[in-house]
C-alpha cells in the first residue's frame, strides 16, 4: 500500500530541510525529495555567515527573526555544524562609508539589534591584520558563522526523528496542481501539498517565476588560526550587492573554526555555468588583498562557485502559489538563505498548520508577483 504524505518538500537544501523540520515537528507527514544529496546545491556552495541584513524592513525582520531561532538552537547543534559566534564587522573605509556605520547604529539599536561602533584604533585592535588607516567600523557581536551542509543535515535528521521521510537521487519531473509530483522515472508521488525548495533551480519546475541565477565564487585557504576574528564585510559590499545587474565582487572573510578561512565574494546575473571565472577572480582577490595585505602570502587551497537564487526585490517566495493552494514556494532566498532558512521553515509550518505567525508573512507572499497565468505559460 503506499504511503500518504501531508506535505512533498523538493529539494534538500537548508531551505527544504528547515521546512521538514518545522512540518514534521508540528505533526505533518513529511516526504522530502532530492535529486542529489543532502545540501548538493547552493547550500553546500555558501558560506554559513548568520547575518542580520537591513535593505528593507522586510529584510531585517525575516533575518533578525531567523538569527533569534539559530541562536536558540545552538545548544543543540552538533558540533559538525560548527556554529562559531564570531560577530560581523562591518568596516569603513572612509567618511561616506561612516555615515552608513552611523546609520545602520541608528536602525539596528533602534530595533533591538545589539550594535557597536568603532573608530578606526579600535577597528585595527579588532582585526590587526587589516590594512592600517580604516576609517572604523560596526561590531555586531551576535552574528555567526556555521558550516551549511552539516546544518542541512542536522535538519533533516530532526525531522527524520518526527517521522519525515527523506529520499535523495531522486528527481521530480512535475508539480501536480493536485498536489502530488511525477519523478522523472515516470512514477508518482501522492501527496496533500507540494514544497518547492529548489533555490535556483526553481523555474525548471514553475516556469514564469521570477527567480535568477546570481552566480559567485569563494575561495578557501588552508590553517591560519587567528588570522581574522570576525566576519569580517567591507561596507562598499552594500553597494556592489546592491548593483542589480552588474558584475561585482565585494570584501567579505569568514573565519572557520578549524582555522581555515572562506573569502567572498562575487556576484554575476547571466552566467549559469560553474566554471571558475579567472577574472572576476582576480578581482574577488584583490579586493580582499587591499583589505588584507598579509593574505597575499598565505595559501588558498580551492576555489568554487555557487547560483544564489534572486528575486526582484530581494526578498523569498514563501508560501502558496497564486490560485493553487496545493503548490507552495520556500526559494528566491539569493545570498541569506543560511540565515533566514528557519524563520522559513516556521512561517511555512505556522501558515500550513494555521497558527499565527511572529512576523508578517506578506511581505514573501508568492502572490506579489505572480498570476496563475504567468506561472503555467
Ligand atoms: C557564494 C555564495 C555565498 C553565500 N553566502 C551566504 C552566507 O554567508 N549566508 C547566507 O545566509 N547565505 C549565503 N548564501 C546563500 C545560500 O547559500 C542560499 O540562499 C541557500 O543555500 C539556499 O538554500 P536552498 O535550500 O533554497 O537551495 P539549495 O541549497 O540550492 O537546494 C535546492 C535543492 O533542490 C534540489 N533540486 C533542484 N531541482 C530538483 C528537482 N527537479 N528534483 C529534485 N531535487 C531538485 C537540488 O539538488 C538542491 O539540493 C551564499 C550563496 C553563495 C552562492
Amino acid at each position: 500500500m503506499s504511503k500518504s504524505f501531508d506535505i512533498i518538500i523538493v529539494g534538500a537544501g537548508i531551505v527544504g530541510a528547515a521546512c521538514a523540520a518545522e512540518c514534521a515537528r508540528g505533526g505533518l507527514r513529511v516526504l522530502v525529495l532530492d535529486r542529489g544529496p543532502i545540501g548538493n546545491g547552493t547550500t553546500g556552495a555558501g558560506m554559513g555567515h548568520i547575518v542580520v541584513m537591513d535593505d528593507s524592513e522586510a529584510q531585517f525582520a525575516l533575518t533578525s527573526y531567523s538569527r533569534s531561532l539559530w541562536r536558540q538552537l545552538v545548544p543543540e547543534l552538533p558540533v559538525q555544524v560548527e556554529f562559531d559566534p564570531c560577530g560581523t564587522l562591518w568596516v569603513a573605509a572612509d567618511d561616506e562609508e561612516m555615515a552608513e556605520v552611523e546609520r545602520k547604529q541608528k536602525y539596528y539599536s533602534e530595533r533591538g539589534v545589539t550594535v557597536e561602533a568603532l573608530d578606526g584604533a579600535a577597528v585595527a585592535e579588532a582585526e590587526p591584520n587589516l590594512r592600517p588607516g580604516m576609517a572604523g567600523g560596526l561590531c555586531v557581536p551576535d552574528d555567526a558563522v556555521l558550516y551549511p551542509p552539516c546544518a542541512a543535515r542536522f535538519l533533516l535528521d530532526r525531522a527524520c526523528e518526527h517521522g519525515a521521510e527523506l529520499r535523495t537521487t531522486t528527481s521530480v519531473h512535475d508539480l501536480l496542481p493536485s498536489g502530488g509530483v511525477t519523478l522523472t522515472d515516470g512514477s508518482r508521488v501522492a501527496g496533500g501539498i507540494v514544497l518547492s525548495a529548489t533555490g535556483p533551480w526553481s523555474p525548471s519546475l514553475l516556469p514564469g517565476l521570477p527567480v535568477r541565477k546570481r552566480k559567485g565564487h569563494l575561495v578557501i585557504t588552508d590553517r591560519y588560526p587567528g588570522f581574522v576574528h570576525h566576519q569580517i564585510v567591507e561596507l562598499g559590499y552594500l553597494k556592489s550587492a546592491h548593483s542589480v545587474n552588474q558584475d561585482s565582487v565585494a570584501f567579505n572573510i569568514q573565519p572557520r573554526k578549524n582555522g581555515q578561512m572562506l573569502i567572498g565574494s562575487s556576484r554575476q546575473f547571466d552566467a549559469e555555468d560553474t566554471s571558475v571565472d579567472q577574472p572576476i577572480l582576480d578581482r574577488m582577490l584583490q579586493r580582499a588583498i587591499g583589505y588584507l595585505p598579509a593574505l597575499a602570502s598565505l595559501s588558498a587551497i580551492r576555489v568554487w562557485t555557487g547560483h544564489r537564487a534572486a528575486t526582484p526585490d530581494k526578498l523569498p517566495l514563501i508560501g502558496p502559489i497564486p490560485d493553487s493552494d496545493r503548490i507552495w514556494l520556500a526559494t528566491g532566498h539569493e545570498g541569506l538563505g543560511i540565515t533566514t532558512s528557519l524563520a522559513t521553515g516556521r512561517l511555512v509550518a505556522d501558515l500550513l498548520l494555521n497558527r499565527a505567525c511572529e512576523i508578517p508573512p506578506d511581505p514573501y507572499s508568492p502572490k506579489r508577483y505572480i498570476s496563475g497565468a504567468e506561472m503555467y505559460e
